[in-house]
Formats: structure tokens, C-alpha cells, sequence
């Protein structure tokens, strides 16, 4: 099976080399995409989950993507590392 990446930013799959974010050192990001990440860092490092919402959701009503979808993909973002909460019991 195909181990598909998504990245844990903005939820997009990371399905071609050249999507893939870039660390400091040059290397490809394992976790992060280009639009989210690049030289080891983000490209908004203000970005609050809210935003990214609203960011993915935008984005993907211009790509006409079914509600449903949308809702799956703005949904999932509280589940990826960067959004993660410290899970503290
Ligand atoms: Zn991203």
C-alpha cells in the first residue's frame, strides 16, 4: 500500500517531490509542504489554526471540491502536528 503524506500544516497531500517543503540544509521536509514550509521554516509563522481553516476551506471551494470534503479536510487540521495541543493529563 501506498504510504500517502499529507502535510501536517494545511492538510494537502504531498504526492510529488517538488510539493514537499525544504529544511535549512536544503533537504526535502518529510512533514511539511512547500507552501507551508521552506529553508526550515513557515511561511506564516503567525498562522493560527482559524486561519488555516478558513485558508483551506477558501482554497478548496475555488477548486469546487464537495462540501463534504471540505468539511473532512478543515476538520482534520486540529489532528495535525502543528495544531496538535500538548495532550497534558
Ligand atoms: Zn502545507
Amino acid at each position: 500500500m501506498e504510504n500517502k503524506q499529507f502535510c501536517q500544516s494545511c492538510s494537502m497531500p504531498i504526492d510529488h517531490a517538488e510539493l514537499a517543503g525544504t529544511e535549512k540544509d536544503g533537504t526535502k521536509s518529510s512533514e511539511y509542504c512547500v507552501y507551508c514550509y521552506q529553508k526550515g521554516a513557515f511561511l506564516n509563522p503567525d498562522m493560527t489554526l482559524d486561519g488555516m481553516k478558513k485558508l483551506v476551506r477558501e482554497q478548496m471551494e475555488i477548486r469546487k471540491m464537495d462540501e463534504a470534503i471540505i468539511n473532512m479536510a478543515v476538520g482534520s487540521l486540529p489532528m495535525l502536528k502543528r495544531w496538535r495541543k500538548p495532550v497534558t493529563i
